[in-house]
């Protein structure tokens, strides 16, 4: 039997072959975060968003704005850079941070793919049940 496996390239393939190592449900900042480390750490993984990259905010009205200034904006390897370290990013800017923060160091995220439930296979492994199948994560234990 083939296992659905997503690509890193955000094309989703059959495969019978190696589950993934980690994946990572949902791209929002703590997401995003996560999958910059593991990024560093040379971990292969995946994020699966149900909506996009950001879609917490994207969901918030025309007019929201951050209630903490920008500086305070210190996501791992994506700090707040822009002129404005008092003010107060607006809804799309902030979307637009974030969408730059994934791309910046090629964040492997499946848009549009919801985890409807969470289980435990005979091995240890995560299964993550998707519209698109089931993916298998697990970390293979690493010798000392
Ligand atoms: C009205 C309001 C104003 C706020 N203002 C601020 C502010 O000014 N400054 C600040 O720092 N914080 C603010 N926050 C808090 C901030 O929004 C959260 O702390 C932050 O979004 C949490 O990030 P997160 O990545 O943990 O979760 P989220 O941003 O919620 O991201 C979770 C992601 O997971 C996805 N997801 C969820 N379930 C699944 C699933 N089953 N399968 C696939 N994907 C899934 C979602 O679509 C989402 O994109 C505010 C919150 C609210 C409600």
């Amino acid at each position: 039997m083939t296992t659905p496996l997503l690509s890193r390239n955000g094309l989703l393939r059959s495969a019978s072959a190696e589950p993934v190592e980690v994946a990572v449900v949902g791209a929002g900042q703590a997401g995003l975060s996560l999958s910059y480390e593991l990024t560093e750490a040379g971990v292969d993984h995946i994020v699966l968003e149900r909506g996009r990259v950001g879609q917490a905010w994207r969901d918030r009205w025309d007019s929201f704005c951050l209630v903490i200034p920008n500086w305070t904006v210190q996501l791992p390897g994506g700090r707040y850079q822009g002129p404005q370290p008092d003010g107060f990013m607006p809804r799309d800017d902030i979307v637009a941070h974030l969408d730059r923060y994934a791309r910046s160091f090629r964040a492997p995220v499946h848009e549009g793919i919801s985890v409807s439930r969470l289980g435990r296979g005979d091995d240890g492994s995560f299964l993550l049940d998707t519209p698109s199948g089931q993916i298998r994560a697990h970390r293979p234990r690493r010798g000392r």
